[in-house]
């Protein structure tokens, strides 16, 4: 595997650092995590475009780096918190699982774990809830 330009690697250093704290999560206590994470980012940008994130297979990393999906912060993330990289988790090092579905595999490998910020991230979920609750009014 190639090692990406020190300027990508800058840049989602930059990026991860700024999303931890909008989103209220830390990094792990292991150093090498967010290392491993943030160059797998990079090493995307390079290759695809996009920073895809780099701990799934993709049968066509080009095809998936147009769905929005799986770009950091990819779905789950902002629907539920969810780091399955390990690279936005609490400060034990631990991925939220609180607000997965309880059938979720995060759920099943790493049990109930609470979000520690409530108040911050999830900003496609609050969009969802406020739309919800807009429909609502309405009815
Ligand atoms: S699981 Fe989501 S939030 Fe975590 S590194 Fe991958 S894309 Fe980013």
């Amino acid at each position: 595997m190639s090692e990406p330009s020190q300027a990508n690697k800058d840049k989602m250093w930059a990026y991860a650092r700024k999303y931890a704290e909008k989103s209220g999560t830390a990094f792990h206590p292991e150093p090498g995590v967010t290392e491993t994470v943030v160059t797998g980012l990079a090493r995307h940008i390079e290759e695809v475009g996009r920073p895809l994130c780099p701990c799934n297979f993709y049968p066509d990393p080009k095809a998936e780096a147009k769905l929005r999906r799986w770009i950091c912060a990819c779905d789950e993330m902002q629907q539920y918190k969810y780091c399955h990289c390990l690279l936005f988790v609490t400060p034990e090092g631990l991925p939220i699982t609180e607000y997965l579905p309880e059938d979720h595999e995060g759920r099943q490998a790493y049990g109930l774990v609470k979000d520690p910020t409530p108040d911050k991230g999830r900003a496609v979920a609050r969009v969802l809830a406020k739309q919800q609750a807009g429909e609502a009014d309405r009815a």
